[in-house]
């Protein structure tokens, strides 16, 4: 196989300087996505088969696509695993990570969007830019992922990719331009024209394999395509300064300096080229592979990765896109089933071998890769070596989860976790016989082990364990993944909110620990301060002097402040929006201020200062979009405003209205199915966290 990564130099040179680099201007890790049912499954599947790994083209509504491989996504249609899929085309390896569209997955697509170079997004032809979308453009730009966009379903009734494109321009923060235009829409839709090469491109995709035909530009198109090349020239132009000069002084652009403008004029993420076509008929795929390698950054188009030095926090450390740099890497997902862990690695610098000894400087443990695997959905191909800039899998890794860094141990790096949603919504889940419980327990720790949107916990009253997770539709789907790949049958409660605590003011407290344990006396007094702040999160800091207090014990107390954090005076609920600092430790005594005592004394001075600052519950707040057909607006307005809802906006778009309106998560249960039938199955429903309000 043609692999980008062989070890040009041979296995002697491992670690010689003057080792060949691999050819990274050749690897492209992308990702595609979109609103739910956009397309992506269907753009993936004969993104494949166009490029050769799959001999028959899968169908989302045959149930039998590569990329949605767990049996509930095959039942339900829609992808939530994002499987890691490798291929090759014009010389190029594309890494492609699926990534599901529905917000209660939305884990999946922060961990991917974190990891890969660029993205493809996938929007439909008739619904333009739909609200998940939105949300994924916004988590793209938050990672700062260079993108170019496929407007599909071109072939269907009501197809319009004028608006749609209008649409990229009114709600997006990069300005779409065009490289194509269709040739028809909906029934007429016949094919693509090509602004570049200034010729229609037509595919016969009854063919086996499909063919594309190059011709020339019909008279009655020629216009339009004249008009959009001008203004797709322009917009390049703007993007690069040669192009600029032969565009003001009326020269002819030649193709490559046209082409090249566009790829930077991407990767600076200045301008979103614009596709257009039909996956599921195969028209205008092969355009969408090749944009993938003209468009899309390499691992050398980015910034070599930043991390911090992981016992100096205040250190920014830098790892080049090389072979020769020391090994490092980002686990952004992992696998569990009985056989172990498979984890999901991109690889940022240096090489990996089966055997090669890591570093997780993030849980300070040693970890040994046994086996290297290259994914292929739910195949696997073992490897023997890889380098930078590759997605793999690694077996044997026994400590390490999502979001974790691995490193060289002699050259430590600490790169930024992933930042994933808290979650809202929690059931009582208790298997129907109790001969279960052990397996259950089992069963709930490899599923949240790789999903970090997923939390177990025991409630003591109760003795029942409580699931918390991102919405019904995630925590059905554990349900389903317990009764199917586990055979457990589980009793599941009624889905309650699940509400966050904080503080309303400043406060201090103190508090001492003195305590014989064995022949030794702990003691230590800690003074914490805890106050308001607006993030979303738990931050904890200290203003003690490093060189009076060892920095392990500063940091001991700082981990035990967090966990304490993690469920508040009130209702036992983690506290938000909180920042807690430890002012003082009185009379610093090395002898006798040991970490149990400084720890103890931290945790009891911070409880007590929350306690002091007016705690309240906080509820989490959703936002609702949604298009509804103007006879039924009506209605559905009605039954929100029963449901403390807020109405922030309101737009005609064609015969339908848009409505954003945002409401307490408790009001919400079942309210897709109520949705429904107010809409008669005819209305669009989107539902994303949004914030969180003191709880009334
Ligand atoms: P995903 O949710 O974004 O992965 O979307 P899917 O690929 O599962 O597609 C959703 C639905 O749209 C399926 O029924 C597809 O057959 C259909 N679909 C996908 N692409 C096209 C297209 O180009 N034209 C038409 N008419 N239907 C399409
Ligand atoms: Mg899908």
């Amino acid at each position: 196989m043609n692999r980008l990564t062989t070890n040009v130099g041979g296995e002697t040179s491992r670690g010689v300087t003057g080792m060949a680099e691999p050819d990274l201007s050749k690897l492209r890790n992308f990702g595609i996505v979109a609103h739910i049912d956009a397309g992506k499954t269907t753009l993936t599947e004969r993104i494949l088969y166009c490029t050769g790994r799959r001999h028959r083209i899968g169908n989302v509504d045959d149930g039998d696509t590569v990329t949605d491989w767990q049996p509930e996504e095959r039942e339900r249609g829609i992808t939530i695993t994002a499987a890691a899929v490798t291929s090759l085309w014009r010389r190029c390896q594309l890494n492609l990570i699926d990534t599901p569209g529905h917000v209660d997955f939305t884990a999946e697509v922060e961990r991917s969007l974190r990891v890969l170079d660029g993205a493809v997004v996938v929007f439909c032809g008739v619904a333009g830019v739909q609200a998940q979308s939105e949300s994924v453009w916004r988590i793209a730009d938050r990672y700062q992922v260079p993108r170019f966009a496929f407007i599909n379903k071109m072939d269907r009734a009501g197809a319009d990719f004028r608006k749609a494109v209008r649409d990229m321009e009114k709600r997006l923060s990069i300005p779409p331009v065009p490289l194509q235009i269709p040739a028809g829409e909906a029934s007429a839709f016949s094919g693509v024209i090509d602004l570049i090469k200034m010729r229609l491109l037509t595919f016969d995709w009854e063919q086996e394999p499909p063919v594309s035909k190059e011709s020339d530009i019909p008279d009655a198109l020629k216009p339009a395509a004249e008009e959009a090349r001008s203004e797709m020239v322009a917009k390049a132009a703007e993007c690069s300064e040669d192009l600029l000069e032969l565009f003001v002084n009326d020269q002819p652009v030649p193709e490559d300096a046209l082409r090249a403008a566009l790829r930077k004029g991407t990767i600076q993420r200045q301008i979103c080229p614009v596709l257009c076509g039909s996956a599921l008929t195969n028209r205008g795929v092969e355009p969408v592979v090749d944009g993938i390698v003209d468009l899309l950054p390499s691992p050398l188009d980015i910034p070599p990765a930043k991390g911090i030095h992981p016992r100096q926090q205040d250190k920014a450390v830098e790892r080049p896109c090389k072979a020769s740099a020391p090994v490092s890497g980002l686990i952004f997902k992992t696998h569990t089933d009985q056989h172990g862990t498979l984890a999901f690695f991109r690889i940022y610098s240096g090489k990996l071998k089966p055997g090669t000894r890591l570093y997780n400087p993030g849980r300070k443990a040693a970890e040994r890769v046994n086996q290297l695997w290259r994914i292929y959905a739910d195949k696997r191909e073992e490897i023997e070596e890889a380098g930078p800039g590759e997605i793999v899998g690694l077996m044997g890794l026994r400590a390490s989860i999502t979001g974790d860094t691995l490193c060289d141990n002699a050259h430590q790096i600490l790169y930024e976790r992933i930042a994933f949603s808290e979650t809202i919504m929690s059931v009582s889940v208790e298997p129907r016989s109790s001969a279960d419980q052990a397996a259950l327990e089992e069963a709930l720790r490899q599923m949240v082990m790789d999903d970090p949107t997923l939390e177990t916990k025991l409630d003591e009253e109760t003795g029942q364990t409580v699931l918390s997770g991102m919405g019904e539709l995630h925590l059905e789907i554990v349900k389903d993944r317990l009764l199917r790949e586990h055979k457990l049958n589980v009793r599941v409660g009624q889905p309650r909110v699940r509400y966050r605590e904080t503080i309303t003011r400043l406060a201090t407290a103190q508090a001492t620990f003195d305590r014989e344990i064995g022949d030794r006396r702990h003691k230590a007094t800690v003074q914490v301060q805890v106050e308001p702040i607006d993030t979303l999160d738990l931050k904890v800091a200290s203003d003690l002097d490093r060189k009076t207090i060892p920095l392990e014990l500063i940091e001991a107390m700082k981990e035990s402040i967090r966990v304490a954090g993690g469920s508040g005076p009130l209702e036992s609920y983690p506290l938000l929006r909180l920042k807690a600092t430890v002012t003082a430790v009185e009379d610093f005594d090395p002898l006798l201020a040991t970490e149990t005592a400084l720890t103890s004394a931290a945790n009891a001075a911070f409880e007590k200062a929350v306690e002091a600052a007016g705690p309240i519950m906080l509820e989490p707040i959703m936002r609702l979009e949604l298009r509804v057909l103007s006879e039924h607006v009506g209605d559905v307005l009605f039954d929100l405003g029963g449901r403390r809802a807020e109405v922030k906006e309101t737009e005609v778009v064609g015969e339908h209205q848009r409505v954003v309106a945002i409401c307490p998560l408790s009001e919400l249960f079942g309210y897709a199915t109520q949705f429904r039938s107010l809409t008669r199955g005819r209305g669009e429903l989107t539902l994303e966290p949004s914030d969180y309000r003191p709880k009334r």
